[in-house]
């Protein structure tokens, strides 16, 4: 019973995605993938083709430690976290994402700025696209007789909300 709730939140939560933000995301006036707000969390990969890095892991590793690798990259715990310089897969002409229908796309950037986890749905309102209202509306569609949401802003990132449901 849990688990179909979790589904259909987040199918909500897709759908969400599908008829109210990326819609905008042409006309946004602060595209997320610009990466002043967000940071991008890649796996080597990612990094290897989007920054088309010839050199091996170590010797890339060795140089983004020593402040010679690209300044929006840090690395920690085997992963990669970009932050500050558009994404190199972002096309500002478009605009758009360059890879956006490719398995190279970060789950990240599918889940923002708003997806389901473990029954509960995030969302982030750094993105302009997203208002509680319309989230809440679409979200209250599918909780079922019964049910109510409940909202919840994190404590230390206010941007971000959290919706359960409770009977
Ligand atoms: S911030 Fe929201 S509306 Fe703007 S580009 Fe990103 S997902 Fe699209
Ligand atoms: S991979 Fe695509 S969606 Fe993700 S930040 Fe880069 S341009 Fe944006």
């Amino acid at each position: 019973m849990k688990a179909d709730l979790a589904q259909r939140l987040a199918q909500a939560a897709e759908a969400y995605q599908a008829a109210v933000v990326i819609p905008h995301c042409a006309r946004c006036s602060a595209p997320c993938c610009r990466l002043d707000k967000l940071v991008l969390d890649l796996e080597w990969r990612q990094v290897r083709v989007l920054w088309q890095v010839q050199a091996p892991r170590t010797e890339f590793d060795r140089k983004l430690d020593a402040g010679q690798g690209p300044q929006e990259i840090r690395r920690t715990h085997g992963r990669y976290y970009v932050h500050q310089k558009p994404c190199p897969a972002y096309d500002a002409a478009r605009p758009g994402c360059r890879i956006y229908d490719q398995p190279l796309k970060p789950a990240g950037c599918s889940d923002f700025p708003v997806y389901e986890d473990g029954g509960v749905i995030v969302a982030d309102l750094r993105c302009e696209a997203v208002t509680v209202d319309s989230l809440r509306a679409r979200l209250s569609e599918v909780i079922g007789p019964g049910k109510q949401l409940r909202q919840s802003a994190d404590r230390d990132f206010p941007f971000l909300l959290e919706f359960s449901v409770r009977s």
